[in-house]
């Protein structure tokens, strides 16, 4: 009884699904800030930290709600290869194609230019909770877009025996080499239509999905197995990962493809932010300069019960909970 206990509790404490990783997601929210013009830049940079920490805020809400999953990613590749993919731009014209079977290839397009609108709302009422909340959010929805693995069901490799690609590429390679990382992009811009923008991003990243498997390929022909991974203790528990030097060449072989994406990214948030606030009507941001908002800091560890609930649902509902563990990587 006891052991199972550590056990949950070493379960609980696993951060399960990482995207962009921590450090991608927190450091495209942070940087996006630097983007905005002075009129928004006082009121973000106020609450930077909380715009920063709650990066990653909605891949740790897959663990409670399930209708969070597919908002993260596309399946493009369900419906064509590049460029003609057999899927309608708009929410209402997809869905009265596709259905509810929408949501299994996911809604990552759709799911920006709704968090859009939120915000947009939210600075149309003054809403300060709902801005910065919003603005986390909508970040990290729009990093995702920029993260090629997140528009192929071969989101893992799992389909062509590279198993563990995902984090490799979004969250290994950027924690090696993302101090080196040149993270200021400039001013953001407006963004005329942030529907047919979400769709132009996702494009973007797909277009790079083979390069991305090929070079690891590659990369894996060059360094062969011994070479690829390490073994790393953790209490009396040992986990492959991979090694420095894998880590290395394969971003070497991407020549730079994972900062230019992470720098695309922090453009594009601060573009979504900034538009989100024209949109709005420019309001006056200077008088939420002395509000505190009501939020609460979503947290790094699950609680108890969500795991636990989390355990139930997926032995419930085994097919949503197949797409809940989408991101489970390593
Ligand atoms: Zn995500």
């Amino acid at each position: 009884m006891k052991k199972w206990l550590y056990l949950l509790i070493g379960f609980v404490s696993l951060p399960l699904f990482i995207e962009w990783g921590f450090w991608g997601h927190r450091h495209i929210n942070y940087y996006a800030v630097f983007t905005l013009p002075k009129e928004m830049a006082l009121l973000y940079k106020k609450h930077h930290e909380y715009i920063k920490e709650q990066a990653p805020a909605p891949d740790r809400r897959r663990y409670i709600d399930p209708n969070e999953a597919p908002r993260h990613y596309i399946d493009l590749d369900k419906y064509g290869t590049y460029p003609n993919f057999d899927i309608p731009r708009t929410w209402d014209s997809a869905y009265a194609k596709y259905g509810d079977s929408l949501y299994e290839h996911g809604i990552l397009p759709w799911t920006i230019q709704q968090w859009y609108y939120k915000l947009v709302n939210a600075f149309k009422r003054k809403d300060l909770t709902g801005i910065l909340k919003y603005s986390a959010d909508l970040g990290h929805y729009v990093a995702d877009a920029h993260v090629p693995l997140h528009t192929t069901a071969n989101y893992n490799g799992q389909l062509t025996g590279q198993h563990g690609i995902h984090a490799l590429w979004e969250s290994r390679i950027p924690e090696n080499f993302g101090e080196t990382y040149n993270p200021y992009v400039g001013k953001a811009v407006y963004i005329e239509d942030p529907l047919e923008m979400a769709w132009k991003i996702i494009l973007e990243s797909h277009m790079r999905v083979d390069s991305v498997l090929e070079l690891e390929r590659k990369a894996t022909e060059l360094c062969n197995e011994g070479c690829k991974y390490v073994y790393v203790s953790r209490g009396s528990r040992q986990f492959r990962s991979y090694s420095p030097k894998f880590i290395a060449i394969y971003d070497s072989l991407l020549n730079g493809m994972v900062e230019r994406r992470y720098r695309a990214a922090i453009k594009r948030v601060g573009s979504y932010w900034y538009s989100a606030w024209v949109d709005a009507g420019k309001p006056d941001l200077s008088e939420l300069l002395g509000k505190k908002p009501k939020v609460k800091k979503e947290k790094e560890k699950e609680p108890f019960w969500a795991a636990i609930f989390h355990i139930f649902s997926r032995k419930k509902h085994e097919e949503r909970a197949q797409k809940q563990i989408r991101g489970h990587v390593d």
